[in-house]
Formats: C-alpha cells, sequence, structure tokens
C-alpha cells in the first residue's frame, strides 16, 4: 500500500503570480457554478443525479474551462458530481436537505493542478494555458511558485498532487506526498497493538511490556463536544424557526472540538513511536479494523451500544494511519492482522478456549480458571494478537507467577500524555 502524507505551504507570490492565481480560482468557481448549474438542470428534468463525468460535458460546453488546465476543470464538475451524490443520500434519511448551493460569484476557489513540475522541494513550475497567458499578457512559459513549507517537507517523499487554496491576501498549496517505500528495519522486536474503546491504544511487546493509553480524558472530551453541539444547534434551529441548522458559532465550536481531539491522537500516536524506537521495534503488528464496520447493526466487537456512539467519533482509522506513516519514518513497518478471536474467546497465557472456564469480571478484567491468570481485558486481546502474529500458543515470557510485568498506564492531561504506574 503507498503512503501519503499531506503538507502545506505558503506560497510566496509577487504581482504577477498573485494575479495569475487569483484568476485561476476565480474560474474555478465559475465552473464549480456551471456544473452546478447542470447538474440543478439535470435534476429538475430527470430526478436522477448526474455523474461526475456527465458534468464535464457541461463544464467544457462553457469557454472558460479553456483558461484552466485540464484537470483543474475536471475536478471542478466532480466536485458537485460528489456533492450532489452525498446530498442524494443525505436526503433519503433527512427530507428538509438542502440540494448543493451556488458559490458567491467573486468567491475564489481553491483548485487542483496535475500539469506541474519540481524543481526543488521550495519550488514549482505550473504551465498556465495560453488563453490565460494571453488575458493578462503574461510573457513566460511557466509560472514559478516558490515554497514555505508550514512543517519540514518528508526527505523520502514525493509530490503527487496539489491544490491551490486562497487564502486572504495569500495563496497556499496543499501538496499530496508519496512517500517511496523505506527499507524495512531487520532486527529488532515486534510490538502488537490492540485499538479498543475504553483504551484507544493497548500495547505488548515481546519483552512484555505493556503500555495502556487511557481515554478517558478524550471521550468525555468528546461527549462534551457534541452535547454542546446539539445544545447549540437546537437553539439555532428554534431561533431560525428550523430554517437554519448551522451557525458560524456551532462551527467554530466543532472546529475547536475537533482540533483539541486531533492534537490528542497526535501526541498518542507520537508516543508510541518513541517507544518504538527506544526498545528496538522492528514490526508493529495491528487488528485489522476492517471487520468491525461489517455488521449493519453496529454490533461486531464486544462493545455495548452506549460506546458505540462515542466510537463513532473517535477517528480510529486516523490513528491506524498516523501511525502507519509515523512508524515508516523509523522504517518499523505496520501491519495489519485479522483480530477475530483475540479479544474474549481466549487466554492469551495458556491459550484456553474453553468457555467454561474464561470469565470476564468487574471493571473489563478477563480470568482465566484454567492457569489462574487475572488481567486487563484488552492486555489479554493485545497478548492473543502478539501470539498469533508470533505463530505461538501462548505468551512466552511470563513468569511462573502468572503475572506480566505492570503495565505502563498513560493518562491524557490536556497536553501530554503522561505515565503513571498503577493496577
Ligand atoms: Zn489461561
Amino acid at each position: 500500500m503507498p503512503r501519503y502524507e499531506s503538507r502545506v505551504a505558503r506560497i510566496d507570490s509577487d504581482i504577477t503570480t498573485f494575479r495569475l492565481l487569483s484568476r485561476m480560482s476565480w474560474i474555478a468557481t465559475k465552473l464549480y457554478n456551471t456544473a452546478l448549474w447542470g447538474a440543478k438542470e439535470t435534476w429538475d428534468y430527470t430526478g436522477k443525479i448526474p455523474s461526475g463525468f456527465d458534468l464535464q460535458k457541461v463544464v467544457l460546453a462553457s469557454h472558460f474551462h479553456s483558461f484552466v488546465p485540464a484537470h483543474t476543470y475536471q475536478h471542478c464538475a466532480h466536485q458537485v458530481g460528489n456533492a450532489f451524490k452525498s446530498w442524494f443520500k443525505l436526503r433519503k434519511t433527512d427530507r428538509t436537505a438542502r440540494p448543493p448551493g451556488f458559490r458567491n460569484k467573486e468567491e475564489l476557489s481553491s483548485f487542483m493542478v496535475d500539469a506541474f513540475k519540481i524543481i526543488d522541494t521550495n519550488t514549482i513550475l505550473l504551465t498556465p494555458t495560453s488563453e490565460l497567458k494571453q488575458e493578462i499578457s503574461y510573457p513566460y512559459k511557466k509560472l514559478s511558485l516558490r515554497l514555505h513549507w508550514n512543517t519540514a517537507f518528508p526527505e523520502n517523499g514525493r509530490i503527487k498532487q496539489i491544490e491551490i487554496v486562497p487564502k486572504k491576501g495569500y495563496f497556499e498549496l496543499h501538496a499530496k506526498i508519496l512517500l517511496l517505500e523505506p527499507e524495512w528495519k531487520q532486527d529488532g522486536q515486534v510490538m502488537a497493538i490492540d485499538l479498543g474503546m475504553r483504551n484507544p491504544i493497548v500495547s505488548m511487546d515481546e519483552y512484555g511490556n505493556v503500555d495502556i493509553y487511557k481515554g478517558g480524558k478524550i471521550l468525555s472530551n468528546l461527549r462534551y463536544w457534541n452535547k454542546e453541539k446539539a445544545r447549540v444547534q437546537s437553539e439555532v434551529m428554534g431561533r431560525t424557526k428550523g430554517k437554519k441548522k448551522s451557525s458560524k458559532a456551532l462551527r467554530k465550536m466543532s472546529k475547536h472540538g475537533s482540533q483539541q481531539i486531533k492534537h490528542s491522537i497526535h501526541s498518542m500516536t507520537n508516543k508510541v513511536v518513541e517507544l518504538c524506537v527506544q526498545r528496538n521495534v522492528r514490526e508493529v503488528v495491528v487488528g485489522d479494523l476492517t471487520g468491525i464496520k461489517k455488521n449493519k447493526d453496529g454490533t461486531g466487537k464486544n462493545w455495548n451500544k452506549k460506546s458505540n456512539q462515542n466510537w463513532q467519533q473517535f477517528p480510529i482509522q486516523q490513528v491506524v494511519a498516523q501511525l502507519d506513516y509515523k512508524l515508516a519514518r523509523h522504517s518499523i513497518l505496520l501491519k495489519k492482522q485479522d483480530e477475530r478471536g483475540t479479544s474474549k474467546g481466549r487466554c492469551s497465557q495458556c491459550g484456553c478456549t474453553d468457555r467454561s472456564k474464561l470469565h470476564r469480571a468487574h471493571r473489563g478484567m478477563f480470568l482465566c480458571l484454567n492457569c489462574n491468570t487475572i488481567r486487563n481485558a484488552d492486555v489479554n486481546g493485545v497478548g492473543n494478537q502478539l501470539v498469533r502474529y508470533l505463530r505461538l500458543d501462548g505468551l512466552p515470557f511470563i513468569s511462573s507467577s502468572g503475572c506480566l510485568a505492570q503495565p505502563s498506564v498513560y493518562r491524557w492531561d490536556g497536553h501530554l500524555w503522561k505515565g503513571v504506574h498503577e493496577e
């Protein structure tokens, strides 16, 4: 699987560059509206949703399309196609959902470019169309963009896709960067990771180090923001007699909320990677989550309904994606493994699968009467992951007393994941 990272750069622009980019993004708005107009017409006459490809034809009929590269106008058409598709889906459940609206005609839109050449990490050449160059009497063949990246550009990365995004008084370049396959580490140990509800991450390595990341604070934050959102939303709905669902304050609030969560998740995955490097981990194995969403009723793991609700808000795929690219920076490979049967039906210590001997005790503890082991259920789960990956019958590093080494517990304090020993 190819790995990508994204980066944002501020474009250093003189008057001419600024004019050229402004014109292109103004045309992007124009083409977006043209496609939207076409889509509305199709919908009104046929009751069908046009595809992005249908809309490409509409855009092609506009004389503005020749002012931007092919990829740019195609993308405008597909943007509208996708917006209509999601509206169509939404209105099946919400009859009041409104179809996508026109953009203000003076508004500048962001646009994609695929005709570009990379000179070095900080310089990209665009090829404006001859129509555009003629229009504003641009004398050169190419337009050179000087870039200031917000965060360091990945060493082994190649820019694959760029989007020019208008800001107040300047432009940004958003890049999708393909990371070249690193030389994966050959020596070292394996760490298994379990992604759970109460504990977003529980990890165990071959030496028996166990780390538990407690999610309580993040989850209560999530709940708080969701509640606040619902409160403000109903307030807005009441004030506008149900006409409006969203408001500026609401958008600002949910942005603030999601930023907090994002921050905590980034620090969590950073912490995991830091420990992997310290402990000479070569490979990390994580439960494959594709099975979780398979059941339509939302069941799938041993979570109750309430936790499932929270779970949907918790961006688990994001956690996996972050681990994947951050580990790759250190040549550590992330592998996915089917996690069926690794959670509660098996004792990771002795491999016992006899249900009459396995019990879930209080507060998420797992008890095996076969080997007399009691431990955190998530730790048992991750133990099973590790055992399965290493093709063992049971955990190899346990002392005769049947106790694991004391797990390290990390809690989010709003800024950092702080380690505390307990349990
Ligand atoms: Zn056992």
